[in-house]
């Protein structure tokens, strides 16, 4: 019955520092080939989440002290970051993390770090990814650090997309960003989703932005669900609308 769920996070605690209780019983499921927005305030947790799911707290000192992770039908709680980036689950974290001092196709061909399948599959996928993303392709020879924000944010999902993910755990990538570059990133984010089969959890602080592109929606607040519901739903609801859209 759970044939459809690709990614599930069932009732899990995260600890900072042995004391500070951030997720107080987080569940959530995302639906093969679904885009799922993660929503809710600066510090509600939706990071803490992310992370809790790709293995990446521990240089934050953080733990998940209760509950379970599953990845395509397998627990995946005490997966290294690096063993799930091979079974096809990747982070693209906050602040887009290009380097700076590589090109940018440089900084694409980092992404196939985990693959094993030779070159020539490389150089085709990467030619894949400059379909998807022009810009990319136009700026493939200049250093990452000094192309723009939007570009950054290109690069660091075009970077996920290397690995061949079947999903990719996306960090707010709206950030700082100019809303028309957003619709563009989330334009790429769809046709990902849409051709390449890829399921996408999205935290977002742009509620509005987010609830345009999912199917679905969660909204955390101090480290629990408050709510959840299917993205038109969500849009619809009289809370969201007053809290979460400004508008009421
Ligand atoms: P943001 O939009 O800032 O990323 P968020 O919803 O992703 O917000 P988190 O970054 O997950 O929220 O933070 C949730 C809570 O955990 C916040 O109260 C934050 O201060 C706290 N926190 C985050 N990282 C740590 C850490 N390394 N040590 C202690 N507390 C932390």
């Amino acid at each position: 019955e759970t044939a459809d769920i690709v990614l599930s996070v069932n009732n899990i605690e995260v600890i900072y520092d042995h004391v500070i209780l951030v997720l107080k019983g987080v569940s959530l499921a995302v639906q093969r080939g679904g885009i799922v927005a993660l929503l809710g305030a600066n510090g509600a947790g939706k990071t803490t989440t992310l992370k809790a799911i790709s293995n990446l707290l521990r240089a934050e000192r953080g733990e998940v002290t209760k509950g379970t992770i599953e990845f395509n039908g397998e627990r995946v709680d005490r997966l290294s970051p690096n063993e799930l980036v091979r079974r096809g689950c990747i982070q693209v974290l906050e602040g887009r993390h290009c380097f700076g001092h590589l090109t940018i196709e440089e900084n694409l061909l980092t992404g196939a770090f985990t693959r094993r399948d030779g070159n020539a599959a490389i150089r085709r996928d990467l030619e894949a990814i400059y379909a998807y993303f022009p810009r990319l392709k136009q700026r493939r020879s200049s250093m990452a650090g000094y192309t723009s924000g939007g570009e950054q944010q290109m690069c660091a999902i075009g970077r996920a997309m290397m690995s061949r993910p079947s999903m990719i755990l996306l960090d707010e990538p709206s950030m700082g960003l100019a809303p028309q570059i957003v619709e563009e990133i989330f334009e790429i984010v769809r046709q990902l989703n849409a051709s390449e089969g890829v399921s996408f959890l999205l935290a977002e602080q742009n509620t509005n932005m987010a609830l345009k592109y999912a199917t679905y929606g969660y909204i955390l607040e101090t480290g629990r669900v408050v709510m959840d519901g299917p993205a038109q739903m969500l849009r619809e609801n009289e809370d969201v609308k007053e809290f979460y859209l400004g508008v009421s």
